[in-house]
């Protein structure tokens, strides 16, 4: 099978890509490498573009029949997209519904979306199912939104079948240790308090310590990038068997606070990791839990690597490689 992976560079994009190469699939990169790493595509064809150069998009749907097309690349920051609303809304939103014409114009009807918790806004319960009201509360929320509801009307319409696979939070790193996080700049929780833990950074600013949690800390489900990565081609799969469009909610249905994490990061490391407490980060929800029950059930989904202990581990031996 032929396997399109926009934003295959990325943190994500380049583990799936990993993953897919070694199942056997056909894979080509498209990247424009505004954020992402040529040296973490670790096999397949590279095109280097962006989703804004229309020619070459139809170009390459028009000669590769892909059977399927993954689509990694947005930006992902969400104080970001609250300063810079149309970056957001043109990269994630507009850009995004080029791919989808283009599909429907080479007849490419299976599509993978990476979606996010960040489309339920605050959690009026949790954890947080499939169903539960969307009410975004940042731009980079709403546009994912926005394309999940243009992806309904799109299977209507033209047929094309998507499964939007909203993450929460994606962490961990490739198990052979060859890929991992590498961001910049890095905002993620865990990447941050182990480069903390290597004296790359002096310490790690806990964002708020009085949110309505046990210990005052936020508290989020952390999910394995590699086991992320399964659930695409699960879904992959899926809409190759014949299976119509869904949308799936992706964690391990535990929460850990940031104490927590931090505290796991010491026990995995051994090293001291200095903290600093400040205030709160606009736009964090205490608490953001998965119910990822339907992935589990419909998708036959059985995460590896639902371990914080473990998920932290794959990073370290990432981050702590990167040391010297
Ligand atoms: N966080 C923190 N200090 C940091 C970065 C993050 O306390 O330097 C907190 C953040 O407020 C949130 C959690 O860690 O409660 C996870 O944040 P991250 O940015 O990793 O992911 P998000 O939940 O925003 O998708």
């Amino acid at each position: 099978m032929r396997v399109l992976v926009v934003g295959g560079a990325g943190y994500i994009g380049s583990h799936m890509v990993k993953l897919l190469c070694q199942r056997g699939f056909e894979v080509t990169v498209l990247d424009n490498l505004s954020a992402g790493h040529r040296d973490a595509v670790k096999g397949g064809r590279f095109v280097l573009g962006d989703l804004g150069e229309r020619d070459l998009l139809d170009e390459l749907l028009r000669t590769s029949r892909f059977d399927g097309v993954l689509h990694f690349a947005s930006h992902i920051q969400v104080g970001e997209s609250v300063r810079e609303p149309a970056k957001y809304y043109l990269n994630n939103v507009f850009k995004t519904q080029y791919l989808l014409d283009a599909m429907v114009a080479h007849r490419i009807n299976h599509f993978i979306f990476s979606s996010t918790a960040a489309i339920f806004g605050e959690p009026l319960r949790t954890p947080i199912d499939e169903d539960h009201p969307k009410n975004p509360i940042n731009p980079f929320g709403r546009g994912k939104w926005m394309v999940e509801q243009m992806l309904s009307d799109y299977e209507v319409a033209y047929g094309l079948k998507a499964v939007c696979l909203r993450y929460f939070n994606a962490a961990g790193a490739d198990p052979d240790g060859e890929l991992g996080e590498r961001h910049e700049p890095e905002t993620h929780l865990i990447p941050l308090v182990l480069q903390a833990a290597a004296g790359r950074r002096p310490n790690i600013t806990v964002f708020g310590t009085d949110y309505d949690t046990p210990d005052g800390t936020c508290v989020r489900d952390y999910i394995h990038v590699t086991d992320l990565c399964e659930v695409h081609l699960l879904a992959l799969q899926r809409l190759w068997d014949g299976a119509g469009g869904g949308a799936f909610n992706l964690g391990n249905g535990n929460g850990f606070s940031v104490r927590e994490v931090i505290d796991t990061a010491r026990a995995v490391t051994g090293r001291e990791i200095p903290v600093v407490y400040g205030e709160r980060r606009p736009g964090d929800p205490a608490r953001l839990v998965a119910d990822s029950r339907r992935a589990r059930a419909e998708l036959g989904w059985n995460p590896r690597y639902a371990d914080l202990a473990t998920i932290v581990a794959h990073a370290w031996r990432w981050e702590g490689g990167r040391e010297g």
